[in-house]
C-alpha cells in the first residue's frame, strides 16, 4: 500500500505540473507529449494486455476476453468524450469547458484505479502502470487547464479543476489498491485499461504532438514505447 501511495502522489505532482505549465507556458510541451504517447502505448501493448491475457488463462477465462475489454475501454472513452463535448455546447457560455474538464478528471480517476489494481495484482504490473500514468498525467493536467482557457474560464476555476483532476488519480489508486478484488476482475479490468491507454495516446497525446512537431514525433514515440518494452522485461 505504501508504494501505491508513493506513486499516487507522483501522479498528483505530474498532473499539477502539466496544469501549471499550461497556465505559464502554453504550447511548449508537445515533445513530451510525443514521448508520453509512446510510453502509454508501450505500457498497454507490452505489459497490460499480455498480463491481462495471462491472468485470464489463470482464472480459466477465455483469452479473447481482455482484447474485447480493450476495445470496449477504447470506445467507452471515445463516446464519453464525444458526449461531454456535445453537452458543452448546449449549456451556454458559462458552462462551456467545464464538461470537458470533468471528462479529463474522470479519465484521471481511471488512471489511478489502474495503478491501484496493478499493485493489488503484482508489484511489477503496478510499477509499469504507475510509470505510464505518471509519464502522461502532466498532459491530463495541461488538457484540463487548456480546455478551460479555450472556453474563457477564469484562473480560479482553472485552479479548482486542476486540483480536482490531480486529486482524482490519488483517489482512484486508493480505491483500486484497497478494495478486495476477485481474481476474475484483473483480466477484465487490465484489458479495459489498455483500451483506455490506447485511446489517450491516439486521440490526445500523439495528435497534439503531431500538430506542432511533425518531424520528431514518431522517433520520440518509438523511444517511449521502447522504454516501456525494456521496463516490462525488467520489473
Ligand atoms: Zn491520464
Amino acid at each position: 500500500m505504501l508504494l501505491t501511495l508513493v506513486f499516487a502522489s507522483a501522479t498528483f505532482l505530474s498532473t499539477m505540473t502539466g496544469g501549471i505549465a499550461a497556465i505559464r507556458w502554453p504550447g511548449r510541451l508537445e515533445l513530451l507529449m510525443a514521448f508520453a504517447g509512446g510510453v502509454v502505448l508501450g505500457a498497454a501493448a507490452f505489459d497490460l494486455l499480455p498480463e491481462a491475457v495471462a491472468q485470464a488463462g489463470d482464472a480459466g477465462l477465455p483469452t479473447w476476453l481482455p482484447y474485447a475489454m480493450a476495445v470496449i475501454g477504447y470506445f467507452a472513452f471515445r463516446i464519453l468524450e464525444h458526449r461531454l463535448h456535445r453537452r458543452d455546447h448546449r449549456h451556454g457560455p458559462n458552462r462551456m469547458g467545464e464538461a470537458g474538464a470533468a471528462g479529463f478528471t474522470v479519465h484521471s480517476f481511471f488512471d489511478g484505479l489502474a495503478i491501484g489494481l496493478g499493485f493489488n495484482l503484482d508489484r511489477g504490473v503496478g510499477i509499469i502502470v504507475a510509470l505510464a500514468v505518471i509519464g502522461h498525467d502532466f498532459s491530463d493536467g495541461l488538457n484540463t487547464v487548456s480546455y478551460l482557457i479555450a472556453h474563457g474560464h477564469d484562473r480560479a476555476r482553472q485552479w479548482r479543476w486542476l486540483i480536482a483532476s490531480a486529486t482524482a488519480p490519488v483517489l482512484g489508486a486508493l480505491v483500486g489498491g484497497l478494495l478486495p478484488v476477485p481474481d476474475a476482475v484483473f483480466p477484465v479490468a487490465l484489458g479495459f485499461f489498455s483500451g483506455v491507454f490506447v485511446y489517450a495516446a491516439t486521440s490526445n497525446l500523439l495528435p497534439r504532438a503531431l500538430k506542432a512537431q511533425r518531424a520528431v514525433v514518431v522517433p520520440l514515440a518509438l523511444a517511449g514505447a521502447a522504454l516501456m518494452f525494456g521496463m516490462s522485461r525488467v520489473v
